[in-house]
């Protein structure tokens, strides 16, 4: 992408009703743009980053041995009806009526939806074990959307759903989710700490809740710190394997919501020097719900005994949107955005010192096409904006690396390298330029 003809609208001022730093650098940097309280159209920068995080997790559920598929935004209500939830949910929930009077919703969660699907298909313990998942925008009217896409009301999520014949296949199910979260925060350059969640009437130990430690978090989160520290299980896990010794690890240590958080446990549990009391961003949940919506809506199985049961279910979200806001808390400094190289909307930023200069633009043009080859999506400034500028708005945008051009270096046969996470700066050859970042 050259600069000139991509659409990067980068703010000067920094806005002043954005509270947290996220926010204010994903306004700053063009990436997201407020047409509604909690709604935003993604421009071309931030829908890059959105949708590299949307393809890591995608492929961390396949991994895991989800299946996707896609559900629509609007729902009918009388599918709430029969779960019960229709009156329940309250205020939060986006009421619809067409044009014939028949009640829509728009989709906050999919239980409802995923469960009528499964029963219309599903009838034998032969259809078992069974995830299904999708990507697709939400609707909860927030009473206080905030925080840009971290509290929205129109906000993408991934939501799973999982089908199995009793409580012990679920808790595999749940396994395989468990461990899937870990290694998709991974990848997305984030420490994730699975907390105890509350799992509300049904009861159990079958909720967690996964938290970036952050400052601006909404929940406060208690945990053993070595919880922080441990890495991902990686991605050769083999999912058909048993995965309870990989979750155990995680579970056996201390850390818990608010809601969830016994302090007395918590001294007992944790030596001193690693309880951390924090905030926290929820960006994943997981939750074993057995019976709850399979049984009113009845969605049975036949067992091998030839006797129908309601199929047991989980289901397992992450804050796709979310999460942008979440990776920007977690890595930027004062000049803007510092991306994980996973999820960074370019692979290398080229500034071109000089545009009009015969020899600059030709060592530019070069290694643009070296990149493109080299599937590193290059972007290339180049604009006649100062160079000052071209460096604040590279820092700003985040991309990892840059390739700073211009006549003076060229003249020696240099260019320069910067690597945004540390702003070290080496000046090498473009052979070696390219050489290190292909
Ligand atoms: P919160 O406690 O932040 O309100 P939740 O517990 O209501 O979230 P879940 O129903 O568990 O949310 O949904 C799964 C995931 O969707 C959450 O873990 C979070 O990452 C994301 N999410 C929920 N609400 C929002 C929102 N308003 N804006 C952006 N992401 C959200
Ligand atoms: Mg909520
Ligand atoms: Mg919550
Ligand atoms: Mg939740």
């Amino acid at each position: 992408m050259r600069l000139s003809r991509f659409f990067l609208p980068v703010l000067k001022e920094t806005p002043a009703d954005a509270q947290i730093v996220s926010h204010r650098l994903m306004l700053r940097a063009g990436m997201i743009r407020q047409e509604a309280a909690g709604i935003y159209s993604w421009l071309p920068l931030g829908f890059r980053v959105l949708k590299k995080i949307e393809q890591i997790v995608r492929e961390e559920q396949d991994r895991a041995g989800a299946i996707e598929l896609l559900m629509p935004t609007l729902q009918p209500a009388d599918l709430w009806r029969e779960s019960g939830r229709y009156e329940d949910y309250g205020k939060e929930m986006l009421r619809i009526v067409d044009r014939h009077e028949r009640d829509l919703l728009y989709g906050p969660t999919n239980e409802e939806m995923i469960t009528a699907i499964f029963r219309s298909y599903c009838r034998s313990y032969k259809d078992l074990p069974k995830i299904l998942y999708h990507i697709q925008w939400k609707f909860r009217d927030e009473i206080r959307p905030r925080f840009g896409v971290m509290r929205g009301r129109e906000f993408l999520m991934k939501d799973s759903y999982s089908f199995d014949l009793d409580e012990a296949s679920a808790r595999r199910a749940y396994n395989r989710m468990f461990v899937a979260y870990l290694n998709t925060f991974d990848r997305l350059g984030l420490k994730a700490v699975p907390m105890r969640a509350d799992t509300g009437p049904i009861g159990g130990d079958l909720s967690h809740e996964f938290i970036i430690l952050a400052e601006t978090g909404e929940s406060e989160v208690f945990c053993d710190s070595a919880l922080v520290d441990m890495g991902a299980p990686g991605l050769d896990v083999d999912f058909d394997g048993d995965l309870q010794p990989l979750v155990d690890a995680r579970t056996s240590l201390y850390a818990a919501t608010e809601e969830m958080h016994e302090a007395e446990r918590f001294a007992a549990e944790v030596p001193e020097e690693r309880r951390l009391s924090a905030r926290g961003i929820e960006v994943g949940h997981i939750f074993y719900f057995g019976t709850k919506y399979s049984a009113p809506l009845g969605a049975n199985v036949t067992h091998p005994d030839g006797k129908d049961r309601p199929v047991h279910m989980g289901s397992y979200g992450v804050g796709v949107s979310r999460l942008l806001g979440a990776i920007i808390e977690a890595h930027h400094d004062e000049a803007g955005c510092i991306w994980p190289e996973s999820v960074a909307p370019f692979g290398v930023g080229i500034i071109n010192l000089k545009p009009g200069d015969a020899d600059t633009d030709a060592a530019c043009q070069s290694a643009y096409d070296a990149l493109v080859k080299a599937g590193k999506d290059p972007l290339l400034d180049d604009t006649h904006e100062r160079p000052g500028g071209k460096f604040a708005t590279m820092d700003l945008i985040g991309v990892p690396w840059q390739l700073i051009t211009g006549p003076r270096g060229l003249k020696e046969g240099k260019v320069e390298i910067k690597r945004r996470a540390t702003g070290e700066r080496f000046e090498v050859s473009l052979e070696s330029a390219l050489s290190q970042l292909t």
